[in-house]
């Protein structure tokens, strides 16, 4: 199958990995032709590794390398038969690449994003075919989490769910199928496990690196600040604000002016080499 990814980023790089060690080839689009080529060798090293770990064999890997394109133009996504968004968490910005997408992509092809918090129904009101559109949401590091949401939003069709479903199975993950509810599952139950700790902090009750090492002894493999760098501080407060409208601005999903003040300086974690971690 070709799979289309719009977004060479952090979750966009992941997806094309697992999509590529299913055998799958994959058109992957960018706006900048710098993250296109940083996705691609970001790709080449994960695949490596998968040799060294002997989940690929070396042809395999020749095999897989050949089956990667990217670009920065519309039309390189026309062959496939599921394009999977994952580019900023902003719906205008979402709303605009989807109208190009219907524009070039077949008729009979999906469409699905991997936002994580934008209503399902509201990224799909302008498509001219909502109904072979969802949500397939998948978890940092794409290659490796398991997790799959598969959301259905009110005009999804039952046959482009049944194919996502199928699909997450085929990439080996695990799929559930969630409402199209603020945060769907994860990013519902997760948002108080990054905004309580930055209250904490704001208040003055503890350092980040306090928090963080408590959370861990609580068994937690991340504290809520790595794990916040690890996502991209950014696109996190982004899904924080939107879950937070989506609740008609309720306090206990409010943002952290700590978070906005990371953003602001460009600390936005992994990404741009700077976070909450290795700068308090
Ligand atoms: P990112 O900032 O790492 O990458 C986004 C990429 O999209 C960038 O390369 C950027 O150049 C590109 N882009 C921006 N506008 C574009 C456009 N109009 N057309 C094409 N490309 C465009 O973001 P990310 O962390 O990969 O997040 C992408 C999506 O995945 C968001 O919706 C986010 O909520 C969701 N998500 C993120 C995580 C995470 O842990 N980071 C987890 C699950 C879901």
């Amino acid at each position: 199958m070709t799979i289309g990814i719009c977004g060479a980023g952090t979750m966009g790089r992941g997806i094309a990995v697992a999509a590529l060690l299913a055998g799958n080839t994959v058109v992957l689009f960018d706006i900048s032709a710098d993250a296109c080529s940083a996705a691609e060798k970001y790709i080449a090293a994960q695949l490596e590794k998968a040799v060294e770990k002997k989940k690929l064999s070396a042809e395999e890997l020749e095999k897989a390398k050949t089956r990667i394109s990217s670009g920065t133009s519309f039309g390189i996504l026309a062959p496939c038969h599921l394009v999977i968004e994952a580019i900023a968490e902003i719906a205008e910005i979402k709303h605009r690449l989807f109208a190009e997408i219907e524009k070039v992509v077949a008729t009979d092809a999906i469409i699905a994003t991997n936002t994580s918090s934008i209503s399902i129904a509201s990224l799909a009101s302008p498509l001219q075919h909502p109904e072979r559109f969802c949500g397939l949401h998948f978890f940092n590091p794409a290659h490796i989490m398991k997790l799959v949401e598969v959301v259905k939003g009110p005009k999804s069709a039952a046959q482009v769910i049944t194919f996502c479903v199928d699909f997450a199975k085929h990439l080996g993950k695990t799929p559930v199928v969630a409402k199209d509810v603020p945060g769907f599952i994860v990013n519902r139950v997760a948002r108080n496990f990054y905004n309580e700790p930055q209250r904490i902090v704001m208040e003055g009750a503890a350092q980040i690196p306090q928090v963080d090492r408590l959370i861990r002894a609580l068994g937690f493999k991340m504290g809520p600040f790595e794990l916040m760098d690890l996502i991209g501080v950014d696109v996190n407060l982004d899904v924080t604000k939107s879950q937070w409208e989506q609740f008609f601005y309720e306090p206990r999903f409010a943002p952290s002016m700590l978070q906005q003040s990371y953003v602001d300086a460009g600390l936005h974690g992994k990404k741009t080499g700077g976070g909450f971690t290795g700068n308090e």
